[in-house]
């Protein structure tokens, strides 16, 4: 296993391009629901990384999130940074607890895991291994809670998107922000729908054999847009 870990950016696919959309931070009460209803619009599935004690707070979202056809995945219990500094025995509890209380709400497990900010320590790829987590990362991020997510970037962003990519986006903003943010969703998935692209959700079956494996595109940097 490598020092870090050995995160998951990509999944590779033969035969059609897929793209794997991933909305971390949440639920919350107004971006959800929003969110899901974009979706569900366009008939398109994606991936929720929950935050556990904001699910205990709307467990109906995270039942509405598997019904409607998405998957979820563990983004901690309670996206503090603390926990980084506390060794691994600690870290291990702090996801076991999340994963008990996520899978408790949603009736299924999650797909993996994503830490808070994306950080990686020695400690927590060691924690993830004894949990047998997969450690979800992304290939594509906009930087959408600094910045308004503009469909020109969105759709830009697809010209150098390799088949595969898991894409980093968040539940941000609340009613004129989160208007913008949903149509530029919108518009991003139609593109990558015209550029030949399946949209599709994460799963534990299909992640759990690329960890562990340092294979090289999940090793290469991200793709990032402002
Ligand atoms: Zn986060």
């Amino acid at each position: 296993m490598a020092l870090l870990g050995s995160p998951i950016r990509v999944v590779p696919c033969a035969v059609q391009k897929r793209l794997y959309l991933t909305f971390d931070d949440g639920p919350g009460s107004f971006t959800t629901p929003a969110i899901l209803q974009a979706l569900g619009e366009l008939g398109t599935a994606a991936t929720f990384f929950l935050v556990a004690e904001r699910a205990r707070r709307v467990p109906h979202l995270v039942r509405e999130i598997i019904a409607a056809g998405h998957a979820i995945g563990n983004h901690s219990l309670d996206h503090a940074y603390h926990h980084y500094f506390r060794g691994w025995r600690h870290l291990r509890t702090w996801i076991a607890r999340a994963e008990q209380e996520l899978s408790d709400l949603a009736g299924c497990p999650t797909v993996g895991f994503r830490p808070p900010a994306g950080v990686r320590t020695p400690e927590l790829a060691w924690a993830l291994d004894d949990l047998g987590l997969p450690l979800v990362l992304w290939r594509v991020r906009f930087f959408d809670t600094l910045l308004p997510w503009h469909s020109f970037w969105a759709v830009n962003s697809l010209r150098i998107t390799p088949p595969g990519a898991i894409v980093l986006l968040h539940e941000v903003g609340r009613a004129r922000r989160l208007a913008a943010h949903v149509e530029t969703l919108k518009r991003y998935i139609t593109a990558a729908r015209q550029s030949d692209y399946t949209l599709d959700v994460l799963s534990r079956a299909v992640l759990a054999p690329l960890s562990g494996k340092d294979r090289a595109q999940n090793s290469s940097r991200s793709t990032e847009h402002g």
